[in-house]
């Protein structure tokens, strides 16, 4: 692939990350019997999916002593980097509610808010254009976007809630862990190596150090969320990603206010404004509003929040300060008006949807949830099929050992016949058409939606984020200057999250850091925690140097889209999300 494209233009893509997957992301073979820990099932990632996975695996033992027992003092064991499940999970979120009164069929709506991970009921809604910085239309509300009857809540606070019931079940969770190798042994995947503690910044061991561990497991869950590092290396490994589309990334940056008056509706926006309706910058974003009613604390509160597809062409897009610039809209004043921010935060998510799905099982191990691209991304909707496929998986985990089995193929079949399977290859070809450009695909996107996914025939391509050369444009130009109380910027909204990253940590951002300006720029603009600083006496074309103050980084896992790569850092690390 040509470096740049002698018209302004650069192709992140032919500036690969520094990285050798097979090499230094699968380990070939466990260390001896005596130096490794033995557990059931291994999930890695303790989102949504991973906990669901392990409450119901769970529930299926609590009924079956004998297995139980066979499983080892450690029938279940989820790996989770944040300080606690929850810390780096982030959502809109409207939620359909059926997964998770499947996975706790005990427990009322009513339950949920007293617990705390949500937040009311949805019973009016509305969706506008946007056209202007002022104007807004409202429209009758498209398909994706009926959630009447849905549920709003926090992922961070639901995963926080799920790791008490895993622990109340039995399940070892094993927090401020990151899972940084996969091990293979026979063609199998048999488990995970946790990652090394205290090393400094050039990978020295501190006075702290502590070695990881080998994790040898008869199941092994992939959970990880939006590319998941051993997600990457287990899809190489097994090519599970053979004769499918390739995945896209969607970045979400959202805030929680807390509201002077109640918003009584869930708000949808689907653009143009702000972002640039020529298909030359290749924008397509939207934004949610859904109101909050915290009942254990009375407080009324409002998520808000701003996806971009990471299509786009104009080095200088930044969702962070798209989510900025909406906020000064009429429709967003009136209901922030009086607030205060309380919360900040970002994440990606997988916007390729079911002909972007990688085999979701290998030998000894399968993937759930954001991990396998169950998002249907035109609904903006995913929590709900990370439930399910958590669910399933411990199903088939639970059959599968049962029968003394090492593959869990059946999982596959069942996500295929489920809800989910059905949803997403029903909005199979709903996204792709926004690739030529909001006016030119709007048109085959309705056309999708309204044949519900009948027409256009076929399979629709996906184009490789990292492959769009990108330009330096003038989006930057409309973003607002700051004022600290009502617009933010970067560094003040990553100190809210609570990042706690080690300021001697290692870097676990891996980029090329002499690149072309235009793949520089699209670095520092996307991040939305101001990772990336072009130096001000670098020259205004041609190669600059990359300065990378990876200590700020939220994990949102964009760079990996855009020609970097985000891997594991130490545990513990990152923000500790309450309420996103
Ligand atoms: C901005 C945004 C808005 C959204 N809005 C909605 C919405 O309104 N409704 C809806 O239904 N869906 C929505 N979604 C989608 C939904 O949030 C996701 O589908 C879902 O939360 C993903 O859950 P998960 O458990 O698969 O992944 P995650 O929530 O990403 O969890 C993965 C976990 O694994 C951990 N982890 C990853 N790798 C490792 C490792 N190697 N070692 C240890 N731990 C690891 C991470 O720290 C994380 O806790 C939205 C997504 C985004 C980003
Ligand atoms: S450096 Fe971190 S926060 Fe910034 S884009 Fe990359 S993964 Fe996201």
């Amino acid at each position: 692939m040509s470096a740049s494209t002698g018209n302004g233009k650069a192709v992140p893509a032919a500036y690969p990350p520094p990285v050798d997957s097979p090499k230094e992301f699968v380990k070939r073979g466990l260390d001896p019997e005596d130096e490794l820990i033995e557990v059931g099932v291994a999930i890695v990632g303790g989102g949504t999916a991973g906990l669901a996975c392990a409450n119901r695996l769970l529930q299926l033992l609590a009924d079956d002593p004998a297995l139980m027992e066979r499983l080892g003092e450690v029938p279940v064991a989820v790996l989770e980097k944040a300080k606690t499940c929850g810390g780096h999970n982030l959502s809109g979120a409207v939620m359909r509610p059926g997964p998770l009164q499947e996975l706790f069929p005990e427990m009322t709506r009513e339950e949920w808010r007293k617990e705390g991970f949500a937040f009311g009921e949805v019973t009016k809604e509305a969706v506008y254009l946007t056209p202007t910085s002022k104007l807004k239309v409202r429209i009758p509300t498209p398909p994706p976007f009926k959630n009447h009857g849905n549920e709003v809540v926090s992922v961070s606070a639901l995963a926080r809630f799920q790791q008490r019931q895993a622990e109340e079940g039995g399940a070892y969770i094993l927090t401020e862990t990151s899972a940084t190798q996969l091990i293979v042994e026979d063609g199998r995947v048999v488990g995970v190596r946790s990652g090394d503690k205290g090393r400094g910044k050039e990978g020295e061991q501190l006075g702290n150090f502590e070695p990881g561990t080998d994790i040898k497991a008869k199941a092994t869950v992939l959970a990880e969320g939006c590319w998941g590092h051993l997600t990457g290396a287990a899809i190489r490994e097994f090519d599970l990603a053979d004769g499918r589309e390739p995945q896209v990334w969607e970045l979400g940056v959202k805030e929680v206010w807390k509201v002077p008056r109640p918003l009584d509706r869930l708000i949808h926006t689907v653009g143009p404004w702000p972002v640039k309706i020529s298909a030359r910058y290749g924008q397509v974003g939207g934004t949610w509003i859904y109101p909050m009613k915290d009942e254990r604390t009375g407080d009324d509160l409002v998520s808000i929040g701003f996806v971009v597809g990471l299509e786009y062409a104009d080095a200088t897009t930044s969702p962070h300060d798209l989510l900025q610039l909406f906020k000064l809209h009429p429709l967003v004043r009136k209901i922030l008006e009086g607030g205060e921010r309380v919360a900040w935060g970002a994440k990606a998510l997988p916007g390729g949807g079911y002909w972007s799905m990688p085999k979701l099982s290998m030998p000894g191990a399968v993937i759930v949830g954001d991990a396998g691209g169950m998002v249907d991304t035109a609904a903006l909707k995913g929590v709900h099929h990370c439930i399910a496929s958590g669910k399933l998986a411990a199903e088939a985990i639970y059959r599968g050992l049962k029968n003394g089995e090492t593959s869990f193929e059946s999982y596959e079949y069942a996500i295929e016949d489920s809800e989910t399977g059905k949803e997403l290859y029903q909005v199979r070809n709903t996204r792709q058409p926004f690739q030529k450009g909001f006016l030119k695909g709007g048109p085959l996107v309705n056309l999708a939606i309204a044949s519900r996914g009948k027409l256009p025939p076929g399979r629709l391509k996906w184009h490789r984020n990292d492959e769009m050369p990108m330009f330096v444009g003038n989006t930057k130009d409309r973003y607002p200057r700051p004022d600290g109380r009502y617009t933010f910027d970067k560094l003040s909204s990553v100190f809210i999250t609570g990042n706690a990253t080690r300021d001697d940590a290692p870097n676990h951002i891996r980029v090329q850091k002499h690149v072309p300006r235009e793949v520089a720029e699209t670095w520092k603009w996307m991040c939305p925690a101001g990772v990336y600083e072009i130096p001000e006496d670098a020259p205004e074309t041609g190669p600059v140097d990359v300065i990378v103050n990876y200590t700020n980084c939220v994990q949102c896992g964009a760079i990996t889209a855009k020609g970097g790569r985000l891997t594991t850092p130490e545990g513990g690390d990152g923000p500790l999300y309450q309420i996103t």
